[in-house]
């Protein structure tokens, strides 16, 4: 293991968190039978909720105590399965299509952002929105409005399918053409070349982004870019703690949902430089394998996921024995305001 030098090191206290019958199994290996290896657990910072998250999140508690149920949500809050288990309990329902929210009833569109369409839709079965759509997903939106207003086209990168990328698709539909890859940077055909501009989703792996655009670049020389990145500070400095993590720890786990985007970027930033990289939704995921030799022990979490799932961790290698320490790259501050109530 090689230390870098411009991350801050420290030592951080543990708490002991509950046992859950899911974590039990985990428990039994990690503790009983001293299977682990494991003697010391480096923990990123920044990892975990970031304010986009925390404000979504916040946005359905909130109407919760408000409002009172049935609240509807239009697809996952955000994309960790814990986040929405709990919501779920609190009494929020999660819905894919706005059809299947009573006409007149309350819905909370999530941090990914929705098609002006899907506006559109809840105006015409008069529902009452509050827009959890986090301020950077509308910052894209925002660009996109305003290239397409300039008669460009505009590519979007990012991943097909994903929730925040086919909102911005629908921002200009027809209009914004998506690129997932150097590969299609290379071949994507435009009407216009001279006419072109390019936004981001926000939780791209840094890396590959600046390689697509370079390429776009190379292909389109007056292409239009923001002067700043779409790739939201969340996810700039997750990745950036995670190129740290690699280098003081003989594997990494990324505490993350399969479906959240940034979760599985930071897993693949780690497997990049080359580490044992592993996306676990929790300690129940946590397999004697990934552990095999491994002393130190990196771990992070995606901008979806709740600390507790950290802590349950770190509290089962602590009852083990092992040390905690914290790799510290850069203090977060970001806050944003609650959405508006929908009247
Ligand atoms: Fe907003 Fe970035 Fe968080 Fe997504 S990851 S909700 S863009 S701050």
């Amino acid at each position: 293991m090689q230390r870098h030098s411009s991350a801050q090191i420290g030592t951080v206290r543990t708490k002991t968190p509950i046992l859950t019958a899911r974590t039990v199994n985990s428990y039994k290996w990690i503790m009983g039978l001293g299977e682990t290896s494991v003697e010391k657990i480096i923990l990123a910072e920044p990892r975990g909720f970031c304010a986009g998250v925390d404000r979504a999140v916040e946005a359905v508690h909130s109407a919760l105590r408000t409002y009172g149920r049935p609240l509807y949500v239009r697809h996952q809050i955000v994309h960790n399965r814990f986040v929405l288990e709990a919501l779920e309990r609190e009494g929020a329902i999660f819905v894919e299509n706005l059809d299947d929210v009573p006409s007149g009833q309350r819905v909370i569109f999530s941090a990914h952002g929705v098609a002006p369409s899907e506006w559109d839709r809840a105006k015409d079965r008069s529902l009452r929105v509050i827009d959890a759509t986090c301020p950077l997903v509308t910052k894209v939106h925002l660009e996109v409005k305003r290239y397409d207003n300039e008669g460009r086209t505009v590519i979007l990168i990012g991943h097909a399918g994903h929730e925040e990328v086919k909102g911005t698709l629908g921002v200009a539909p027809g209009r914004v053409t998506l690129v997932a890859s150097v590969a299609e940077a290379r071949t994507v055909e435009v009407e216009r070349p001279d006419r072109i501009a390019a936004v981001t989703q926000t939780t791209l792996s840094v890396d590959d982004t600046r390689d697509i655009m370079d390429a776009l670049k190379d292909r389109f020389p007056t292409m239009q870019a923001p002067k700043t990145d779409d790739i939201c500070y969340a996810t700039q400095n997750r990745q950036n703690a995670v190129k740290e993590l690699v280098q003081v720890s003989d594997a990494v786990l990324v505490v993350g949902s399969k479906q959240s985007s940034n979760a599985n970027r930071l897993v693949e930033v780690a497997r990049m430089r080359g580490a044992r990289a592993f996306l676990v939704d929790s300690l129940a995921d946590v397999e004697p394998a990934m552990l095999d030799g491994v002393r130190a022990l990196g771990l992070t979490a995606s901008a979806s996921s709740p600390e507790w799932l950290v802590e349950e961790i770190i509290g089962a290698f602590a009852r083990a024995g092992a040390e905690v320490e914290l790799l510290s790259v850069a203090k977060e501050r970001v806050h944003f305001p609650l959405p508006m109530p929908a009247d």
